[in-house]
């Protein structure tokens, strides 16, 4: 018998405290299972389309960190939830606009998703007085509808960027392409690990590599298994998105 009414309030009051524990204990597996320590996998709650309350208690479950992928929808949330928790750094996931990036430097801790030389120059430009700590975006499918530097133009981009010392390079991020089994996202996060292997080795000033952020709801324990130390899960948490209000 299928109950509409249930369901629909299982989707739009999700027990945040439940999905976070056990996405708590598949990182933990994940983690064992590549022989890490699963402290040391930060795990972003991405809460697009989430709203404030839901966003709340998450925060009062123990996530630390949250990612957005729109100024515009951020903006409102992080006004009300930052005067009440200033502990929480946030993250900026989507591509940013260069018209966006003044706001965008005043309200997120973070930027993972530069994505190119104009916008890495445009961070740079405004950011003033600050440094801010950035992850590159790489496009490690070369699917035409992603945002992300090649693979094969990150070390010009680290060399052009090296100059802009506003910004503090600290590791990359990719979106592994939607697949039917997240085993065939695993080229795509070996190939992001073996690019900050490579990137270590030059030792360039500003560029550390300390985050890898890889793998999402569908994938992320395949990326955790392939070196990412940084998951970015929406739908794990919340449940499926509801529609914007
Ligand atoms: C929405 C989003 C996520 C989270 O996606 P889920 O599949 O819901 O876990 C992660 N990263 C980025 C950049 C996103 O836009």
């Amino acid at each position: 018998m299928t109950r509409p009414f249930a369901k629909a309030i299982l989707i739009f009051m999700p027990d945040i405290k439940a999905n976070l524990e056990s996405v708590l204990q598949r990182i933990s597996r994940a983690a064992f299972s590549a022989g890490k320590n699963p402290q040391e996998i930060k795990l972003v709650a991405v809460t697009k389309n989430v709203p404030v309350d839901i966003i709340e208690q998450a925060i009062q479950a123990g996530i630390t960190d949250i990612g957005e992928n729109r100024v515009q929808e951020a903006e409102p949330k992080i006004d009300i939830l930052k005067a009440k928790y200033p502990n929480v750094t946030w993250h900026m996931v989507g591509h940013l606009q260069r018209n966006k990036v003044r706001q965008a430097l005043d309200y997120f801790d973070i930027i993972q998703s530069v994505d190119s030389v104009r916008l890495a120059r445009e961070i740079q430009a405004k950011a003033e007085a600050k440094v801010v700590p950035v992850l590159v975006e790489i496009n490690t499918s070369g699917e035409e509808t992603k945002y992300g530097i090649p693979v094969n133009s990150i070390v010009d981009f680290l060399k052009t960027v090296l100059s802009f010392n506003n910004l503090s390079v600290q590791g990359l991020m990719t979106i592994a392409p939607l697949v039917d089994d997240p085993q065939k996202a695993r080229p795509y996060f070996r190939k992001l690990k073996t690019l900050s292997e490579e990137i270590k080795k030059l030792n360039l000033p500003n560029v550390e590599m300390k985050y890898l952020s890889m793998g999402m709801t569908d994938d992320f324990e395949v990326a955790i298994e392939e070196g990412s130390n940084m998951v970015r899960l929406g739908r794990a948490i919340f449940g499926q998105r509801p529609p914007k209000r």
